[in-house]
């Protein structure tokens, strides 16, 4: 009955086939982002850094570039996290730092926003060497521009999202998730009105468990809250992707308890239905070497299409995915 229901409703009429604008997400154009975000002139991106900021400069460029704006409420492209939070549960000596934003707002149900996260700091410099994070999370950033700019054309020709849509940069994962904490504390629309959260951390690599194929990504907290949340990533998956959604890291006893080591948590604490699309570990995790040429391009689009998908789906089906779940 339930997966029934969400078949039909991907199949109704009111929404239009997203997969012109899925296909305009290409593994040249996330190269191209990621080779420059990932780049040695961002220095690891540290948090508060001036490598992280020209990080962030060059995000704000490009949505600038697609004319997609900052937030309807907002001053500009940045919600600043002081240092005094940073450093409040514990002194890790960060400077002030920003979490970066962009929003298109629904056609229909503007007040309803789903919230696409991915988080642009990284681990810096060790004794001189550069930390590039091209997975960690410089898969995730560029992931994020490539879904914007797929909604501003479907948006532009008449398609836009029913539901708002805010992009969501969010800085100091690295030091205890901050950046999302600061925003789910600091929200620019009311919670309650925050549909979703579907947070990109890592999607540009294969872990060993999948050694003989990258057409593969784990799904965690799908169906934690929202029963249709994980189906609705079932089924767009199906329909227009074609990945492997490996459940492993989604059991409750999992012992890597990833569920709890990304910016999705700080939504799903809050009854935020969410799920965190991750491409597992592997050799060059955190170390000098997750490098943007060890990228695996055709991966890295296969699962942002899957994540342009479910927003897709998310934002512009008939009714919000209710909780049903605790
Ligand atoms: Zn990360």
């Amino acid at each position: 009955m339930a997966s029934c229901q969400g078949t039909k409703d991907i199949s109704t009429k009111s929404i239009y086939n997203p997969t012109k604008y899925n296909n305009t997400i290409t593994a040249d154009e996330l190269k191209t982002h990621l080779y420059i975000v990932a780049s040695d002139s961002m220095e690891g991106r540290q948090t508060g850094s001036a490598g992280q900021k020209r990080a962030g400069n060059y995000l704000i460029s490009q949505y600038q570039k697609d004319k997609i704006p900052f937030p309807k409420g907002a001053q500009n492209y940045y919600q600043p996290v002081p240092a005094s939070f940073l450093n409040a549960r514990k002194n890790q000596n960060l400077s002030d730092s920003e979490n970066i934003w962009a929003y298109i707002e629904g056609t229909e149900k503007p007040d309803e926003v789903v919230v696409i996260s991915a988080h642009y700091d990284h681990v810096g410099t060790k004794n001189d060497a550069i930390f590039n994070g091209a997975d960690d999370d410089g898969s995730g950033t560029v992931a994020l521009l490539e879904i914007a700019q797929a909604f501003q054309l479907a948006k532009k020709e008449g398609h836009g999202p029913k539901r708002s849509i805010l992009f969501l940069h969010v800085t100091a994962e690295e030091h205890g998730l901050h950046g999302s904490r600061y925003y789910i504390e600091n929200p620019l629309f009311p919670i309650k009105n925050t549909v979703a959260n579907i947070n990109i951390d890592m999607i540009g690599r294969r872990d060993e468990a999948h050694a003989a194929s990258n057409n593969y990504v784990y799904l965690i907290g799908a169906d934690r809250l929202s029963s249709e949340l994980d189906e609705i990533c079932k089924t767009v998956n199906e329909k227009y992707v074609q990945l492997n959604l490996d459940y492993k890291y989604n059991a409750l006893n999992d012992p890597n308890n990833f569920y709890r080591r990304s910016d999705h948590y700080n939504f799903a604490a809050l009854g935020i239905p969410s799920v965190f699309i991750f491409n597992g570990t592997h050799a060059d995790y955190h170390r000098k070497t997750d490098t943007p040429d060890k990228i695996e391009y055709d991966a890295l689009t296969k699962r942002t299409q899957l994540t342009f998908n479910i927003a897709w789906e998310l934002a512009n089906r008939e009714n919000r995915i209710v909780v049903d779940k605790k």
